[in-house]
């Protein structure tokens, strides 16, 4: 049980410092050993290479507390190698995958007693990043880099959990047709942040994002990709270069279609088809699932009857078989599950 003591079904989705990250350095180009540090400050020149021309990006996972009372983590190695994609795009060194993985088990260890209890609906957020540290003026990739890792315990990411989100479909686009909507990087962050504000002053939870070349396709909100139910029972799921391919929504791909036998496509869906699902949702580490009951666009207002008091049937069995590999009451296919202590 966690030494720590709060009140875990309140907690909501923020940052709450925690003892220990991990720091290494990318230096004289190579990465150092890496270090645990107790220090949650960053100093950094005031030209570096993330303050002026925004070289960051970053990945989240999640530490469970299972039935058991094990520590384990969720695919780690999926978010080493979507961050070494992140990095490459962006002119960033590649921290290593092994070394990755290390440093995220180590670190969650080294904050153990911050991992939420089995069954309180909260988990612990694990957050690896990296951001250009050595100064630059003139426009190009910086020198030096840090890789870093801190941890949080969080709640669901959308208030009242379960409930449906309700969702606005805005002029604005989240990423260019050609440019770094795959990428996992604050940068796609900063120019959602109007539109996320945007439906929140119009009392919605989120934005949709349709394609920006020819907006007649369903891409992701700003945080978490879509998943969709069709009348005659099929998951369906967008299918696109300029989405973030989220960890959650391959996951429950392999789920529905390895071990609930479920049909389930990932193709890309016109906006006008989205009136003749049953179910939708948002999923992602931080959504896990959470179920959408409206969707509001200028033509008009689609609702998800299966969805307006709680999650719809086949969304509910995805997640209750997503959570339970996660929480160690569903055995999971091989690698997905990786202990912590
Ligand atoms: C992180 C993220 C997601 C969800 O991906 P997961 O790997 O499932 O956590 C979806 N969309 C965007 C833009 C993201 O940054």
């Amino acid at each position: 049980m966690a030494e720590i003591n709060l009140d875990w079904p309140n907690i909501g989705f923020a940052y709450r410092e925690t003892p220990v990250r991990f720091v290494s350095d990318f230096v004289d180009g190579k990465w150092d050993e890496g270090r645990f540090s107790t220090d949650s400050n960053v100093t950094i020149n005031e030209s570096a290479g993330v303050l002026q021309y925004a070289q960051t990006c970053f990945e989240g996972l999640k530490a469970y507390r299972t039935e058991k009372g094990d520590i384990v983590c969720f695919r780690p190695d999926l978010n080493a190698a979507r961050m070494a994609e992140s990095c490459k795009r962006l002119c960033m060194p590649v921290f290593p995958v092994d070394r990755f993985i290390k440093a995220v088990v180590e670190t969650v260890k080294r904050n153990a007693d911050y991992v939420p209890p089995y069954g309180s609906g909260a988990t612990l957020y694990v957050r690896p990043y990296m951001f250009a540290t050595s100064p630059v003026l003139g426009v190009k990739p910086a020198v030096n880099y840090q890789f870093r890792i801190f941890v949080s315990p969080v709640g669901p990411y959308f208030k009242g959990g379960a409930k449906p989100v309700s969702i606005m479909v805005s002029d604005f686009d989240r990423a260019a047709p050609h440019g770094t909507g795959h990428v996992k990087a604050g940068l796609n962050y900063a120019m959602s942040l109007f539109a996320i504000e945007h439906a929140h002053e119009l009392g919605f939870n989120e934005n949709m994002y349709l394609d920006a070349a020819t907006r007649t396709y369903v891409e992701e909100t700003g945080g978490a990709n879509f998943i969709f139910v069709t009348k005659d029972g099929k998951i369906v799921t967008p299918k696109s270069g300029t989405i973030l391919p989220s960890i959650t929504r391959r996951s429950l791909i392999y789920v529905a279609q390895n071990i609930l036998k479920m049909d389930a496509e990932e193709r890309p869906i016109p906006f006008e088809e989205v009136k003749t699902f049953a179910e939708a949702g948002l999923c992602g580490t931080a959504a896990v699932i959470s179920p959408v009951g409206r969707v509001t666009y200028e033509g008009g207002v689609i609702n998800f009857p299966s969805g307006m008091e709680k999650m719809g049937p086949v969304l509910q069995k995805l997640y209750d078989t997503l959570t339970g590999i996660q929480m160690g009451r569903i055995e999971g296919p091989e690698g997905w599950i990786v202990k912590v202590c």
